[in-house]
C-alpha cells in the first residue's frame, strides 16, 4: 500500500461517514411527517422517474434552461463513472475501467465531449445568474450557494482534464487499451512538456478531483443542491393516477382527530416535508404562477422553501423533545413563516406544480394550510362567512333559493331524474349554469344542442347541489364532504352511471374526487359530448358561416387538471369561416383566469388583477370572440374585457354558444 492509500482511506472514510450522518439527520426529519402511502404502482413510478427525472421531461418545457440543465444533469451521471475511477484508485492506486472494453471507449469518449460540454454549460450558467441576472433565478442569499457549486462542478470537471492530460503526457502522447480521449489528447498538446513532471501533475489533480468530489457530497445537505439527492426519490413519490390533482380527503369521522389540515411541519405528510429538500429553487413555479406573476405576495417557490426552512428549524428540537415552552416551539409554519395572505392568493391554478421538474405539490400544502386556517382556527377573509353560509344553507355559493335551481329548464322540455330516471346522461348544470343569468343562456344552448342530436338526458333540479369544490378548495373540508356525501347519495340513489358537465370544476370533482365517496362515474365535459357528437355526425356544421376569429382560453381545471385541451379546440377548427388563434400561453402553459380555488369569491386587492392580465393578452390576439368552456373563465374573461374597454370589439361566448349558432 502507497502513502497515497495511507492518506486517502482517512478522508474517504471520514468524508462518507459525515455525509451519511446528514442523510440520517434529514432522514430523521421527513419521518416526522404524517403517513402516506406513495409505495404503490411500481411500474408507474418507476416511468415517471425515467421520464421527468432521467429524460428531464418538464426541465426541457423550456429549451434554452433546460437545455442547460440536462447537459448538466447527463455531463455529471458520466462523470460518476470517472468519480468511481478516481475514487478505486485512493484504495489501489493501478485501478483503471479499460477492463471494460469497448464499453471503456464510450466512456471515455463520453466523458471527454460532455466535459466540454459542461464547462461551457457551466460558463453559461454563471453568466444567465450574474451577468444577465434572470429573474427567476435570483434567490436572495443563495448567491454563494449556487456559485459555489457551478465552481465546484467546474472544479470536477477541470482536475478530470487535468489528470486525463498529465497521464497522456507521462505516456508519451499516447492512450491506455481502449482509451478514446480526443479533446484530452489536444488539450494535451498544448501542454507537453519533457514529461518529467507528469507523473506530480497526475498526483495533484487527482487529490484535487478527490477532494472536490468530498467537498461537494458534502456541502449538498448544507444546500439547496440537496435535491441532486433527493429530486428522483421525490419524482419516485409523485402522486399518480386519477388522484394525480386531487386534493386528500381528510378523515372527519376519525374521532381523536383535533388538527384538521397542517399549521406545522408535523401536520404535513412526509412526502410533503420531502419536498422542501428537493426543491432546486429554480423558480419555475414562481415564474408560472399567476398570483406572483401579478404581484401578489404569494410565491410558490417561498411557500416550499419556508417549508424546508421550518423543518430544519423545528424538527431537530422535536426530536430532541424540546419543552414545548421552548420559544422556536412556540412559532407555527402558518403566520410565522408562512402568511395567511399568501395561502388565500392561490387560485389553484396547478401550473407551479405542473412546472416543477421534481414534481413537488405545492396546491396540496397550500390547503392543507387553509384547512388549518379555516377549521382549526376559523381564520379567513371575511367574504367566505356569507359563501359557506350560502353553501350551508342555499347548496350554492351565492344567494339564490335552492328551489329555483332548475328555473332556467322551464319551457324547455327537460326532465328531471325525478320525473323519470330511465336516461343515459345527467346533465349537472351547476351553480353557476343554474343560477348566473349570463351563464344560464350557456345551460340552455347545450341543452338545446343535446336535444337537437338525440342525446338522452335529465337534470337534477332541485336535488342538485354544490359539488363542493369550493369549499374544498377554500379548505372547508367539512361542509365540502357534507355537500360531496349529499350529491353522492342522490346520484346512487338514481343509479346515474354517465355524467355531462359544462363546468370544469364539477367535471373534475365528479371525476376525480367523488370516487373518494363512493362516487363512481362517467364523467364528460360538455365540450367532449359536443365534439363527440360533431364527429359522429349527430350534430352538423352549417356549410358557411360568418367570419370569425376565435382565441379559446383554456381553463386550468380542464386543461391541466385533467388534459382537455382539443375537444374544445375541435368544434372551432371545424366551423367554415372561423379561425381559431392561439394566445401565447395555452393548453398546459394556459394562463389561470384568477377565479379557481375559491378566489371567484375572494376580493382580489393586491397587485394588478389576474383578469386583465389575461384579457390584455387574449385582446392581442386581435380575436373578436374569446370561446370558454367554464362558468368562471367566463365571467372573468368578460369582466376583464371590460375593464379594458374592448367589450363593444370582443365576445366572450362558451363553445356550445359557439357550436349552437353555426349548426343547422
Ligand atoms: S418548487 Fe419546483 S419549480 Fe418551484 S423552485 Fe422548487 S424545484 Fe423549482
Ligand atoms: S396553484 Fe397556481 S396560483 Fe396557486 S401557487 Fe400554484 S401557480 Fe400559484
Amino acid at each position: 500500500m502507497e502513502l497515497k492509500n495511507l492518506l486517502f482511506i482517512p478522508v474517504f472514510l471520514a468524508a462518507i461517514g459525515f455525509f451519511f450522518y446528514n442523510l440520517r439527520r434529514i432522514l430523521s426529519y421527513v419521518k416526522l411527517g404524517q403517513p402516506e402511502n406513495r409505495f404503490d404502482n411500481p411500474g408507474e413510478r418507476i416511468k415517471n422517474v425515467l421520464k421527468i427525472g432521467l429524460a428531464q421531461s418538464k426541465i426541457l418545457r423550456e429549451p434554452v434552461a433546460g437545455f442547460i440543465h440536462v447537459s448538466i444533469f447527463w455531463g455529471f451521471l458520466l462523470f460518476l463513472s470517472a468519480i468511481i475511477e478516481a475514487i478505486i484508485q485512493g484504495f489501489y492506486s493501478g485501478f483503471s475501467l479499460h477492463f471494460l472494453g469497448p464499453l471503456f471507449s464510450l466512456i471515455t469518449l463520453t466523458q471527454d465531449f460532455l466535459g466540454l460540454f459542461v464547462i461551457l454549460a457551466v460558463l453559461w450558467a454563471l453568466y444567465r445568474r450574474f451577468v444577465q441576472k434572470v429573474k427567476r433565478l435570483d434567490v436572495e442569499g443563495h448567491k454563494f450557494d449556487a456559485a459555489f457549486i457551478l465552481c465546484m462542478i467546474m472544479g470536477v470537471v477541470i482536475s478530470m482534464f487535468g489528470q486525463n492530460v498529465a497521464n497522456i503526457i507521462y505516456a508519451n502522447m499516447q492512450l491506455s487499451e481502449w482509451e478514446v480521449r480526443p479533446v484530452s489528447l489536444w488539450l494535451a498538446g498544448i501542454f507537453v512538456g519533457d514529461g518529467s513532471s507528469a507523473s506530480t501533475y497526475y498526483e495533484i489533480f487527482w487529490w484535487m478531483h478527490i477532494l472536490i468530489v468530498f467537498t461537494f457530497l458534502n456541502f449538498l445537505p448544507y444546500s439547496k443542491h440537496f435535491h441532486v439527492i433527493t429530486s428522483l426519490p421525490n419524482v419516485y413519490f409523485m402522486k399518480i393516477g386519477s388522484q394525480k390533482y386531487a386534493l386528500k380527503k381528510l378523515n372527519l369521522e376519525d374521532e381523536n382527530l383535533t388538527q384538521y389540515g397542517a399549521a406545522d411541519i408535523e401536520h404535513l405528510n412526509w412526502k410533503q416535508l420531502l419536498d422542501g429538500f428537493s426543491c432546486t429553487e429554480c423558480g419555475r413555479c414562481t415564474a408560472a404562477c399567476p398570483a406572483a406573476t401579478t404581484g401578489k405576495q404569494l410565491s410558490p417557490r417561498e411557500i416550499i422553501v419556508n417549508i424546508r426552512k421550518r423543518t430544519e428549524d423545528k424538527a431537530p428540537l422535536m426530536i430532541a423533545k424540546t419543552s414545548e415552552d421552548n420559544e422556536e416551539m412556540q412559532k407555527t409554519l402558518v403566520h410565522n413563516y408562512i402568511k395567511d395572505e399568501e395561502l388565500w392568493a392561490c387560485t389553484t391554478c396547478m401550473a407551479c406544480v405542473y412546472e416543477c421538474p421534481v414534481t413537488i405539490e405545492h396546491v396540496d400544502s397550500i390547503v392543507d394550510m387553509r384547512r388549518n386556517l379555516v377549521l382549526n382556527e376559523s381564520n379567513f377573509p371575511n367574504e367566505l362567512n356569507v359563501v359557506f353560509k350560502n353553501l350551508e344553507t342555499n347548496g350554492t355559493p351565492w344567494a339564490f333559493n335552492a328551489q329555483d335551481r332548475a328555473n332556467w329548464a322551464e319551457g324547455l322540455n327537460i326532465k328531471t331524474m325525478a320525473e323519470d330516471a330511465n336516461t343515459e346522461y345527467l346533465f349537472w348544470v351547476g351553480c353557476s349554469g343554474s343560477f348566473d343569468a349570463r351563464y344560464q343562456k350557456v345551460s340552455k344552448a347545450f341543452a338545446a344542442l343535446m336535444q337537437k342530436a338525440n342525446v338522452d338526458f335529465r337534470i337534477l333540479g332541485v336535488e342538485e347541489q354544490c359539488t363542493g369544490d369550493t369549499a374544498r378548495r377554500l379548505g372547508n373540508e367539512y361542509l365540502a364532504q357534507m355537500m360531496m356525501q349529499a350529491n353522492v347519495e342522490t346520484l346512487n340513489g338514481y343509479g346515474v352511471k354517465k355524467i355531462v358537465t359544462g363546468c370544469p370544476h364539477c367535471f373534475n370533482s365528479l371525476k376525480n374526487e367523488y370516487p373518494q365517496f363512493g362516487g363512481n362515474f362517467e364523467v364528460l365535459h360538455h365540450t367532449e359530448l359536443i365534439s363527440q357528437l360533431l364527429n359522429e355526425g349527430k350534430l352538423k356544421l352549417k356549410d358557411e358561416s360568418a367570419k370569425t376569429k376565435i382565441t379559446y382560453h383554456d381553463s386550468c381545471y380542464l386543461g391541466r387538471y385533467n388534459g382537455v385541451y382539443d375537444s374544445p379546440r375541435d368544434p372551432l377548427k371545424k366551423i367554415n369561416g372561423a379561425e381559431l388563434i392561439e394566445m401565447e400561453r395555452s393548453k398546459d402553459k394556459g394562463f389561470c383566469c384568477g377565479a379557481g380555488g375559491g378566489r371567484m369569491f375572494l376580493e382580489e386587492v393586491e397587485g394588478t388583477r389576474i383578469n386583465v392580465n389575461r384579457a390584455e393578452e387574449a385582446v392581442k390576439t386581435n380575436a373578436d370572440t374569446v370561446a370558454s368552456a367554464c362558468p368562471f373563465c367566463m365571467t372573468m374573461m368578460a369582466d376583464g374585457i371590460k375593464t379594458l374597454d374592448k367589450a363593444e370589439e370582443v365576445q366572450v361566448k362558451d363553445i356550445a354558444e359557439i357550436v349552437l349558432e353555426n349548426i343547422k
